[in-house]
């Protein structure tokens, strides 16, 4: 008697080792059938950069998934209308997935549930993509963190996570034809131009080069973490983050990858958790992405500035430090953590354009886009977030770059214009000599663009706007 089948639904899962839900699904012996939605009704769709990056990370999951016999199913759609829809249709008697955590999510997978529940089909949901979730960790009268340390220390102080889970072995195969879609019908490869060039130099998607860049990162870098990630121009940091955004390696194997490796990962795992407590604040506050977590920032008077965004977006703001990160950004998919600081108050302070802007903007050219972590670091540059760095405290573009960039590799490689300058004032060419200008080809206004705002000026501004947005308190 043939037995009925259970779905799997991926996500920012995609991966088959340490996946609770495929784990728990294959366990039931039943044939599992793996699908993928596209969800065309999605508050936040996904950005250019990460649907680039989605193409591969499907791609290889479909790799995975067939060396364990599983064939992954696509379909496009709104998940709860497809997803009760195919189960029916294939008699399945059960749904597994990993949680979510933004507010759009949640409130999707609870309609879902019900909808299968009233079909008698079984839900099950599980934690696959955090260490802990939101609601596992509270403060002494029974509330969620607002500050990080506090929050992490209780997570240190918590049982350890558990070990990750194996890939199932040999799951039972589904083999209904639910009239999937394939990859390359997702259209998600940018054309016309293809600019993705720069993100395949830099990044393999993909669980098999996550575990390679993670064990390479343990072996060689992260004893030299806690001063090398703030070096732009080092390799210092793991460069796990996209990999984590689409859930092919989990937290709990970097954890356990730490944990056995003899070293002293604690830095690193420390910004392992910044994403945890970013999925905190996420979750108890769902408009993270688009709303001040702090409503004393809603009366801030923003400036709308479509020339200033326009060069900030695209590295010419004749700040070296902002226009390198902003090109690699563009270039890569990627912006080292230190430079994201600096680009992110120079658009909310020096230009005072609203942080949503810049938000929006590193969502879509970011590879490693995340609800949580995106909305969180904004908010923190921006000074409306909780725990968040004050807003009087304005980065200071160049001496940020001289404090770490000193040698101004990370310039040179971004903005070759500029390599030959001395070091100087290849974080100031403003204030070069015209003879040393001359000499390293420099032309400002031509070659490389003159300040858009003098950095005094702006900052005067910028606290003159802060101080009136609180006049009313
Ligand atoms: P590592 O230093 O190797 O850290 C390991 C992992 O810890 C990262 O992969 C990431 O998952 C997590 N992590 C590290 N720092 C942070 C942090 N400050 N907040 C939350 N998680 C962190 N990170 C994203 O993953 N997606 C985003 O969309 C994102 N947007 C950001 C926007 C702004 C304005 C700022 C200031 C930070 C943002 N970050 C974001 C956090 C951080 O910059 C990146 O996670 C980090 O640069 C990724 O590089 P890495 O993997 O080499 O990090």
């Amino acid at each position: 008697m043939p037995q009925n089948p259970v779905i799997v639904r991926f996500r920012s899962d995609l991966r088959i080792a340490d996946n609770p839900a495929l784990f728990e699904a294959a366990k039931t012996g039943a044939p599992v059938l793996p699908l993928y939605i596209v969800d065309t009704e999605a508050e936040k769709p996904l950005g250019a950069a990460s649907r680039w990056w989605l193409h591969h990370s499907l791609t290889r999951l479909t790799e995975d998934l067939r060396e364990i016999g599983l064939s992954l199913r696509i379909v496009k759609g709104d998940p709860e209308i497809t997803l009760p829809s195919i189960a029916q249709d294939i008699g399945a008697k059960a749904v597994y997935w990993n949680r979510r955590y933004d507010g759009y999510g949640v409130a999707k997978d609870t309609a879902i549930k019900t909808l299968l529940e009233d079909n008698d089909i079984d839900a099950h949901s599980f934690k696959g993509n955090l260490l802990r979730e939101p609601w596992e960790v509270k403060t002494g009268s029974g509330g969620w963190y607002k500050v990080f340390t506090p929050y992490w220390r209780a997570c240190l102080a918590d049982t350890p996570p558990a070990a990750p889970l194996p890939a199932p072995k040999d799951p039972m195969a589904c083999h209904a034809d639910i009239n999937g879609l394939s990859i390359d019908d997702l259209k998600l490869l940018p054309t016309e131009p293809d600019w993705s060039g720069g993100l395949s130099e830099r990044f393999t998607p993909g669980s098999a080069a996550a575990h390679k860049k993670l064990a390479a990162f343990i072996d060689e870098a992260v004893q030299d973490y806690p001063e090398d990630r703030d070096r732009p121009a080092k390799h210092g940091t793991s460069r796990l983050s996209p990999h984590l955004a689409f859930g092919e390696i989990s937290p709990r194997q970097i954890w356990d990858a730490c944990k056995n490796s003899g070293k002293d990962c604690a830095k690193f795992l420390a910004e392992i958790g910044w994403r945890e407590f970013s999925y905190v604040l996420l979750f108890y506050n769902p408009k993270l992405g688009s709303e001040n977590f702090k409503p004393a920032f809603d009366g801030f008077e923003w400036r709308e500035d479509a020339a200033g965004l326009k060069a900030w977006q695209f590295g010419n703001t004749g700040y070296p430090m902002v226009d390198a990160g902003m090109r690699e950004l563009y270039a890569t998919g990627w912006q080292h953590n230190r430079v994201r600081m600096i680009t992110a108050s120079f658009l909310i302070k020096h230009l005072l354009i609203n942080w949503t802007q810049g938000e929006q903007w590193f969502w879509d050219t970011l590879v490693d886009a995340d609800p949580a972590s995106n909305a969180a670091g904004w908010q923190w540059v921006a000074g409306s977030g909780a725990d968040a760095s004050p807003y009087f405290r304005i980065f200071n573009p160049f001496t940020q770059g001289e404090k770490f960039d000193p040698e101004g590799a990370y310039i040179s490689r971004w903005i070759p214009e500029l390599s030959k300058l001395p070091k100087k004032y290849i974080h100031r060419p403003w204030e070069a000599p015209q003879n040393v200008l001359d000499y390293a080809g420099v032309t400002l206004g031509k070659t490389y663009p003159k300040p858009i705002v003098d950095h005094k000026q702006a900052r005067e501004r910028a606290l003159a706007a802060y101080k009136d947005s609180r006049s009313g308190d």
